[in-house]
């Protein structure tokens, strides 16, 4: 009885999406995304891979269709989305009241914050010093509105590790982005000039799926799959799997707001 209601709500989410002139129509859900943001999207090979890939991949399954990913730039996601170009964005998107007006949010699935990468020694050490410096951010993103916070000269990045490498060649005082997208690159740089700031408490954030406003069915889907991963513990093996173990999350990090 549960598996045919199951099938019946499929059918019909299919139907309204086709009315509202949706992709999902043909058999794809089409998830845009900036794969310039490891852990959570990255491409490797001709494939982009990551935390969120992998979750939009559990969302696709469950709704019985084939994912297609569209790398863009991050600003263009809302856009994309409030057009029809693309179904869901997946991309580490933090829920903002502004957002708010033009997308719905699925419940998040990770709790996150900012973080500020400096050089060692360098200008700015603090949230005094951070002020009127030269701050590198990733176009559009929470960390581009921290920063306004702290400096009006601000130096927009289409992808973020352009941003650090500037920054590593003393282009940049700082770079605020998302913790753990600046702790995977700072790994991957291995920079002894570099380090991330502990003296600046940024406030939580909780990313989810963006959707285009007006398909609550989409929502209520995506939302059982967020359940759905998180009680069966596919979400912890997927952030297990892209997190190295010393920052492996802890699971009251995955909270709802
Ligand atoms: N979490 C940040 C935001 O939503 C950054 C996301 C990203 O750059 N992919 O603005």
């Amino acid at each position: 009885m549960q598996k045919y209601s199951g099938m019946l709500i499929a059918l019909i989410l299919v139907i309204s999406m086709f009315a509202a002139g949706m992709a999902i129509a043909e058999g794809t859900l089409t998830m845009g995304t900036n794969a310039e943001f490891p852990p959570f999207e990255f491409v490797e090979g001709d494939s982009v891979i990551g935390v969120d890939a992998e979750i939009a991949a559990e969302i696709a399954k469950d709704l019985g269709l084939e994912l297609v990913i569209e790398n863009m730039a991050f600003d263009s996601i809302i856009p994309a989305l409030t057009s029809g170009q693309i179904d869901i964005g997946v991309a580490a998107m933090t829920v903002k009241p502004e957002r708010l007006n033009s997308v719905d949010f699925s419940d998040t699935y990770y709790n996150a914050r900012q973080a500020c990468i400096v050089q060692v020694g360098g200008k700015a050490q603090d949230s005094e010093s951070l002020k009127g410096t030269t701050i590198g951010v990733q176009t559009g993103t929470t960390g581009d509105y921290a920063a306004e916070e702290y400096s009006e000269d601000i130096q927009r990045f289409a992808k973020a590790l352009d941003a650090v490498l500037e920054l590593a060649g003393g282009k940049l005082d700082a770079v605020i982005i998302d913790e753990p997208v600046a702790k995977n690159i700072l790994a991957a740089l291995n920079n002894p000039n570099l380090t991330l700031l502990d003296t600046i408490e940024f406030e939580d954030e909780f990313y989810a799926v963006a959707v285009p406003k007006g398909h609550p069915e989409l929502v209520e889907s995506i939302n059982n799959t967020i359940e759905r991963i998180t009680t069966d513990g596919t979400l912890d093996a997927i952030l297990l799997k892209y997190f190295p173990a010393e920052e492996e999350p802890a699971s009251e990090e995955i909270a709802q707001p």
